[in-house]
């Protein structure tokens, strides 16, 4: 199943951990352009609770990795569960 919008990974193809603030399952990566350089960057975030994690710069794994890491990972929700 493909889902043409832009914040749309390309297929998941690995695993993320459950949310850290809601444990939710329903994650996306977003893909965002710095204006200045047009430099890609990734991030994933949580559908449920909003949380995000930290941008990254490498590729959509590298910032799945940080995920299931835990690193700088922010609930900007503003509801703590
Ligand atoms: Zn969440």
């Amino acid at each position: 199943m493909k889902n043409k919008k832009d914040k749309e990974l390309t297929g998941k193809p690995f695993l993320l951990k459950p949310c850290p603030f809601c444990g939710g399952i329903e994650l996306g990566v977003m893909r965002l352009k710095e204006n200045k350089t047009g430099k890609l960057f990734y991030r994933i975030h949580c559908e449920n609770c909003r949380a995000k994690g930290p941008l990254v710069p490498e590729s959509e794994e590298a910032s799945a990795k940080i995920w299931n890491i835990r690193i700088n990972i922010k609930n900007n929700g503003g509801q703590k569960v």
